[in-house]
């Protein structure tokens, strides 16, 4: 067995897009700071509706398939090479929205027995040992059904873990900060007549946001802003990008958040708003210095 890098951040998502929404400014400060980062996926996404008119001919299988590679290409974009499908390609289909029959499909992955896919995730976790799980709150930033599922199915999979012996230090819901959505929403208001959308987002419509007090950590993204608006663009039958806005199917507006912001929900806090999902881990200071990483110079300035 090779040896691992010395930081491990492990990500679980519903769907290809989610990840680069989030966590792609950390997944690609992570990766570029020679930390191993692994994403696992849950579903292909085979029901997500297609914005270019020139693929929704794609549904089902098919738009499985496409959007593995469109997630391929958002993972060169974010330099992470170590991305999965919880239980292999396809083992879990995606539910669809909230309320719909397709959640009653038996292999969609709302039907899913929770431990036995949380099963599949341990296995990840005990290859792969992270220090670091980054998953959504209990209602899956914003209730969709494989979101809630994915968040399920990582905090047990984190349990299950633990018991056989890998305790996960650290585990962190995504997070938007309530003052950071407003004030990202009012410039959107303002430079909305500019832009190729026809209509702005609420702030409820953003998943995870929440009262400042609840933000933990926060992951200066600016160096990888650009990383992350191309792994945006790399799913593009989901996603609309024009920076720093995107909007979803849906055409309402919102903006690109560079820094992104996790609220630590297992595990020891570090003082202050940290600035590195790592603070605090025994042994990783000095590791990531060994690594040569600028990043920790910025003190306390948070
Ligand atoms: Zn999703």
């Amino acid at each position: 067995m090779t040896e691992l890098p010395a930081r491990r951040l492990l990500l679980v998502h519903a769907h290809p897009d989610d990840e680069s929404i989030n966590n792609g400014a950390t997944m690609a400060r992570y990766a570029a700071e020679g930390a191993r980062v692994t994403l696992v996926t849950c579903t292909l996404g085979e029901r997500g509706e297609v914005i270019p008119p020139e693929s929704r001919h794609l549904t089902g299988t098919a738009l499985g398939e496409y959007r593995l590679r469109e997630l391929t290409a958002a993972m060169s974009e974010l330099g992470v090479d170590d991305f999965r499908l919880l239980g292999g390609p396809g083992r879990f289909r995606d539910s669809g929205m909230m309320g719909l029959a397709d959640n009653d499909d038996p292999d969609c992955f709302w039907q899913a027995d929770v431990d036995a896919a949380a099963g599949h995730l341990v296995e990840v976790i005990r290859e792969v040992r992270p220090q670091v799980l980054v998953t959504y709150d209990d209602h899956g930033g914003y209730g969709h059904p494989d979101h809630i599922q994915a968040h399920r199915v990582a905090m047990r999979a984190v349990e299950l873990a633990a018991e056989s012996g890998h305790e996960i230090p650290k585990v962190y819901w995504n997070r938007v900060p309530r003052s950071v959505a407003e004030e990202a929403f009012a410039r959107l208001e303002r430079e909305l007549p500019g832009l190729p959308f026809t209509k702005a987002a609420a702030i409820d419509d953003v998943p995870g946001v929440v009262d400042d007090a609840r933000i933990t950590t926060e992951i200066d993204g600016t160096a990888y802003a650009a990383a992350k608006a191309a792994a945006m663009r790399a799913h593009a039958t989901q996603i609309t990008v024009a920076e720093p806005y995107f909007a979803l199917s849906n055409d309402l507006a919102q903006p690109v958040l560079t820094s992104e912001y996790y609220e630590l929900v297992r595990g020891e806090r570090a003082a202050g708003r940290e600035t590195d999902l790592f603070a605090g881990i025994a042994g990783i200071v000095g590791a990531a210095r060994t690594a040569g990483t600028a990043s920790d110079g910025s003190g306390e300035a948070s």
